[in-house]
């Protein structure tokens, strides 16, 4: 269980950018951890291959069907809310797992250090060759990834459980004028009015790294296997893993009101989550998303 994804990683860690790292890990992350979303991905496929692909064909027959639409279609807004409450509790379970498999491997890692240490002062005297001593840093550039990718993970996980868990309050909101601004204890509105899409993200990471001298924390960028599973649209936003109320947060939300780039930012933890807080730069995921792969591709990979 330990040696999963280990190449992969190493390769993850050295040349690409930042958000297709994290495009990247999007795509890995389901395949390193095959138990509990192995189990989602199986649970959204079976519900989906009963639901009829051609939405406009179900509205046309129920259309003909008098006093029985509303009823079919609360029954499917029951039904789907059910399924992403059942999606969001295994990615809960999911995230307790990594967080006891992070704790493993943060040990490893220590131990790895020190053994990395003390081969280098034999190294020095001559007394091991080089190449045991490369063997140890190797070694400990696989465990430092293996850390390194369930902090991501964690974190990309909670921020999709944050915006999950939010929806009901988003679509709960007025709707806000172009150019209005809101702030609560929960969450900070932009409604910019600048035409925004993903191609514009490289001017807001040009901006980030300029300022702070490192790349833009990118937690997901568009669409992720994530948002398939919960059925959301998030094909135009990409989430930053940054506190709205940290230093480079506060900066980061400036450039963006300056720019008239449309945002929401969640400041608080949400039940089951450590913290979640997060940027989300794009307009609201309120959409049920539509794939072009079905979801019995998409859930295999
Ligand atoms: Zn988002």
């Amino acid at each position: 269980m330990i040696q999963r994804g280990d190449a992969e990683m190493i390769r993850l860690t050295t040349s690409d950018r930042p958000h297709k790292l994290y495009r990247m890990f999007c795509s890995l992350a389901p395949l390193a951890r095959p138990d509990p979303l192995g189990a989602i991905a199986l649970g959204v496929a079976i519900f989906f291959s009963t639901m009829n692909p051609h939405p406009a064909n179900a509205q046309e027959k129920k259309s003909k069907v008098t006093g029985g639409s509303s009823v079919r279609s609360s029954s499917a807004a029951s039904e789907l809310a059910r399924l992403r409450a059942d999606v969001i509790e295994k990615m809960k379970e999911s995230r307790a797992g990594t967080k006891k498999l992070l704790a493993l491997h943060e040990e490893q890692a220590k131990r790895l250090t020190a053994e990395f240490q003390q081969r280098r002062e034999l190294h020095n005297q001559g007394l091991i060759s080089r190449a045991e001593l490369d063997q140890s840093e190797q070694a400990l550039i696989a465990a430092t990834a293996r850390v390194e990718e369930d902090k991501r993970w964690i974190t990309e996980t909670d921020i999709a459980i944050t915006e999950a868990s939010m929806r009901d309050v988003l679509l709960g909101l007025p709707a806000m004028a172009p150019g209005g601004y809101s702030e609560s204890g929960t969450l900070i509105r932009f409604n910019g009015a600048a035409s925004w899409s993903l191609s514009d993200a490289g001017k807001i990471e040009k901006f980030f790294s300029q300022t702070f001298g490192h790349d833009l924390p990118i937690s997901a960028f568009g669409q992720t296997l994530t948002h398939d599973r919960l059925k959301f649209d998030h094909r135009g936003a990409m989430d930053v893993a940054l506190h709205p109320d940290s230093n480079e947060g506060r900066s980061l939300l400036s450039y963006l009101r300056q720019a008239g780039i449309p945002f929401l930012a969640f400041r608080g933890a949400v039940t089951g989550a450590a913290t979640g807080a997060h940027i989300h730069i794009g307009r609201p995921s309120l959409k049920t998303a539509v794939t072009a792969e079905s979801p019995s591709e998409c859930c295999k990979r």
